[in-house]
């Protein structure tokens, strides 16, 4: 039973509501003792939730079990952003995301796990004390990056249940790719940001997981709109625009052979028909424009982590100095602390004009280079990671350079705040392969039709 039929049957009352989220979160329990998706898993709020709905049974996520990604904020359950810096956090309040799920009936079960703050596309760049999550094709695996303990429950759940993640370069997709999933990034600005814990916010967007395209559209449905805590979300609704003519990318190509073949023979295989295009700019620039950029924000938005205000608390028996360094020492993973030196590095008085500035205005051109793109193309295809899940030892041999390459496909469309969808094309070696459809700003819906479209294997 897939998330739609479930809600409408809960609201139906033919689901005992409080009995079947019991069952969820045994379930849980068991699954993350062996796989670690969950930093939290929140029963109390989510019996109580069941309890209320139970009463009444309503809203288009009736009952249904919702996992956030652990940089979202729920109310009074701990929210990390996978930071040992943020111990101990519990929000005060409910990001506008969560808030507009829960008013729909959601069944808040848990926070994911995830790269520290997102840094990452393996998720093995966890925080000091957190635990790696494992693949559910293969446990030596990685679940990809950053958002990879939403992939993993969403693969591995045998229960309805729909993931509210979030994506800066590729977060969403990139871990959908690996785990099997359907993974949806919205136009930036389409969902509102409040609530989450910034990485980079002029890249930052939440979005959904789900085994479906179509159930990652009834939760997108709930909490996309605008929203006057915050002044970057749109105020304009997506569009139900044709998918007719696509687009692959020629570059996107030069991968795995075994991607490839995945990738062009699921398009035949549905009939697709499309042109080959070269998007130059893309492929060279937007790697290292994107970690100039993303490091930069980050720096200057991990500031106010310092075991002051939020999470972990220090004495304050020491020099001003030495308390915010010790804070920051000893809670950043290394990864953090490798973003906030290069951020802060990229954006210095001297350096700015050659590395920061400069970013941006590559990135201009990548936003250009696009856009004449969907001036000729409805949908834009390409493989989502250049390769399937790797191995988890085989990870810690990449150098930092490596890792941020592996993304070369999916901070292109994250510079652009383009919407883009993963879904399974095929499998290689008993491992799903990824394959992604990106669209213009606002036209989610040619995404939506494109991946109802895809037959799975
Ligand atoms: N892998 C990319 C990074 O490390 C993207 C991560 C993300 O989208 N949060 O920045």
């Amino acid at each position: 039973m897939n998330a739609i039929e479930f809600t409408e049957k809960a609201r139906k009352k033919e689901i005992d509501i409080v009995e079947h989220t019991r069952k969820v979160l045994e379930k849980l329990e068991k699954i993350n003792r062996e796989y670690h998706y969950f930093n939290t898993i929140s029963a109390e709020l989510a019996i109580q939730q069941a309890e209320k709905l139970a009463k009444a049974p309503k809203g288009k996520l009736c009952g249904l079990p919702v996992s956030v990604k652990d940089c979202i904020c729920v109310k009074g359950v701990e929210t990390t952003a996978g930071s040992k810096i943020l111990k101990g956090y519990r929000p005060v309040f409910n990001a506008t995301a969560v808030e507009k799920a829960i008013k729909q009936g959601a069944i808040i079960i848990g926070k994911t796990s995830q790269d520290e703050f997102g840094f990452g596309s393996f998720n093995v760049n966890v925080g000091v004390d957190f635990e790696i999550p494992k693949n559910p094709f293969d446990a030596a695996r990685a679940c990809g990056g950053s958002s990879g303990g939403s992939a993993g429950i969403t693969q591995m759940a045998d229960f309805p249940h729909i993931a509210i993640a979030e994506s800066t370069g590729g977060s969403i997709a990139c871990p959908a790719s690996f785990c099997g999933v359907a993974g949806f990034t919205p136009t930036y600005g389409l969902v509102s940001r409040y609530g989450l814990i910034d990485y980079a916010s002029s890249l930052d967007k939440i979005g959904v997981m789900a085994k479906t395209t179509e159930e990652c559209r009834l939760m997108l449905d709930v909490i996309k709109g605008h929203d006057t805590k915050d002044a970057t979300s749109l105020d304009e609704d997506y569009a139900e625009k044709k998918n007719e003519k696509v687009a692959v990318i020629k570059e996107a190509l030069e991968v795995d052979e075994n991607v490839k073949k995945a990738i062009l023979s699921c398009l035949d295989r549905n009939g697709i028909k499309y042109d080959l295009i070269s998007l130059p700019l893309a492929a060279k620039y937007a790697t290292p424009a994107y970690y100039l950029i993303a490091t930069s924000e980050a720096s200057t938005n991990l500031a106010k982590f310092c075991g002051f205000k939020y999470g972990a608390e220090f004495s304050l028996d020491d020099s001003f100095n030495n308390f915010f360094s010790n804070a920051r020492s000893s809670c950043f993973g290394k990864e953090a602390k490798r973003r906030v030196l290069l951020g802060t590095f990229a954006r210095m008085a001297g350096f700015r004009d050659a590395f920061y500035l400069k970013a941006l205005k590559v990135r201009t051109m990548i936003i250009r280079e696009y856009k004449e793109a969907f001036r000729h193309y409805d949908l834009l295809v390409c493989p989502t990671m250049p390769v399937t899940a790797p191995k988890i030892d085989e990870i810690s041999k990449l150098t930092p350079l490596q890792n941020y390459m592996m993304d070369v496909l999916t901070v292109g469309p994250s510079l652009a705040g383009l919407p883009h969808l993963n879904v399974t094309a095929g499998f290689s070696n008993r491992l799903p392969v990824g394959m992604m459809a990106i669209a213009d700003h606002l036209n989610e819906g040619a995404l939506f039709s494109f991946g109802k479209g895809i037959k799975q294997v």
